[in-house]
């Protein structure tokens, strides 16, 4: 790392104790900037990334509810507002019992440069609880979402800060949240949250955006080595709403998805994922993969281990951060893997894409391969606006585009800075500079 990156970021460090995955990125990012303030001496003059790294407003709050048997219980939640030079705090809220400010900073500070990326007007946030949503009636689930929202509704807005789904957090979810802001504001404001329901103000495709978008930017990574995702063998981690619509995106495009798996194991099914039985068992059961295997004839059930044992030419980690270490990046590339597009945030760890990009696999970083997701909340949002709903075709071609656009963005950059497919240096850049710029036009704030 450049000497003088490496100053800061030990700063940034010690001022924010325990927050092992927050440093991860912060690192990750901080290694592929040296060259930019080589180009660009006044992002340091300016304090550019001192100011990065510094949430512009950081909101923790105790959560009160009373559970099914009248229990009371207490949840804490949080919104990091971190930047916004190029529009409104936008970003999704995890529940999910590992939630700490460590990991919601980390989200909301990858959260700046993806939605740079995708060239939306959004700034960057990330919210959440250590609410554990597995197991909880819906009953509950409402009553948790409209205590958490009680607190957080007089921090966001529609020009203000606009979050979304994340892991536990989804249309049902949003619909309780959204529920619960518009009968405290008295306000049916549309633009106040995204992945809202079809009928009241969400946006066809978004449901599928992370998913879809994901394959979309590693096709176009295939096209580079003149090939596609036709004939490829897959693996995905994960089973949830990224992984399922990955699956169903990688197999249109004529792939066999092998393998994919949840916190108990992995299902291996040779014959390609059956994503009618899938969607069947994960979103309308909300019941687990091995309900699948059983179900499925030919597939197996693997209790425990790690679906990184299965060979495939592409892989796809749509699970959690750090779902893949050193050794299992190894154990892909000595399997034969030629790329690998990144589902979830920061599912690789730092071994992990130090081995890929020595072995030359294509690896698409979560901040680009995964934007669809936050490209089409922008999308809902401008439909919003306009008190439009589009229909599925033109928002999937919007999002084919903008996954065209990253991907361009990102290659450009890396052949600007002298590192051609190096997607890692091409996405950070590509983001920074963007932000960096418009932090530079409006002044120390
Ligand atoms: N949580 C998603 C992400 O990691 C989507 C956020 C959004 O739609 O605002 O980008």
């Amino acid at each position: 790392m450049d000497a003088r990156l490496e100053a800061i970021r030990d700063t940034v460090l010690a001022r924010n104790p325990g927050e092992a995955e927050f440093h991860q990125a912060i690192t990750e990012v901080f290694e592929s900037l040296g060259p930019v303030h080589d180009r660009h001496p006044e992002f340091l003059e300016a304090a550019i990334l001192e100011r990065l790294c510094e949430p512009e407003r950081q909101i923790i709050f105790r959560v009160p509810w009373t559970d099914d048997a009248g229990r009371v219980q207490i949840n804490r939640g949080f919104r990091v507002e971190f930047n916004s030079a190029l529009g409104p705090y936008k970003g999704g809220l995890r529940f999910h019992p590992s939630v700490y400010l460590g990991i919601v900073k980390f989200l909301g500070f990858e959260q700046i440069f993806k939605n740079a990326l995708t060239g939306m007007p959004i700034g960057g946030g990330k919210g959440g609880s250590d609410f554990d949503p597995r197991g909880r009636s819906d009953a509950e689930v409402m009553r948790f979402c409209q205590s958490f929202m009680t607190e957080l509704y007089r921090h966001i807005g529609e020009y203000t800060d606009v979050p979304a789904g994340d892991i536990g957090v989804g249309g049902r979810e949003i619909g309780y949240l959204f529920g619960q802001y518009k009968r405290i504001t008295n306000r049916y404001e549309s633009g106040v949250l995204t992945g809202k329901g079809i009928s009241w103000g969400g946006s066809l495709v978004r449901p599928e955006a992370t998913g879809f978008g994901t394959v979309i930017f590693t096709q176009e990574m295939l096209k580079t080595r003149a090939t596609s995702f036709d004939g490829q063998r897959v693996v995905v981690s994960g089973s949830g709403n990224v992984a399922i619509n990955a699956i169903a995106k990688a197999q249109a495009l004529g792939a066999t998805v092998v393998a994919c798996s949840d916190s108990s194991g992995y299902v291996v099914d040779e014959a390609g994922i059956d994503i009618v039985l899938l969607r069947e068992v994960k979103e309308v059961e909300r019941g687990r993969l091995k309900d699948y295997a059983e179900r499925r004839g030919g597939a197996s059930y693997v209790e425990g281990g790690s679906v990184w044992d299965v060979n495939a030419t592409v892989a796809l980690p749509c699970a959690t951060q750090n779902e893949l270490d050193g050794d299992a990046a190894a154990r892909l590339v000595r399997n034969g893997l030629l790329a690998l597009g990144e589902g979830a945030n920061m599912p690789s760890t730092r071994d992990a894409v130090a081995v890929f990009q020595e072995a030359g696999v294509l690896f698409g970083p979560g901040k680009a391969a995964n934007a669809g997701g936050v490209a089409t909340s922008a999308l809902e949002m401008q439909q919003n606006a306009s008190r439009d709903s589009w229909s599925f075709e033109h928002t999937e071609e919007r999002l084919t585009e903008i996954m065209v656009g990253i991907h361009h963005r990102c290659a450009s950059t890396a052949d600007e800075y002298g590192d051609p497919g190096n997607y890692v240096l091409g996405a950070n850049i590509g983001g920074f500079v963007k932000v960096a710029d418009a932090m530079l036009a409006q002044g120390l704030i």
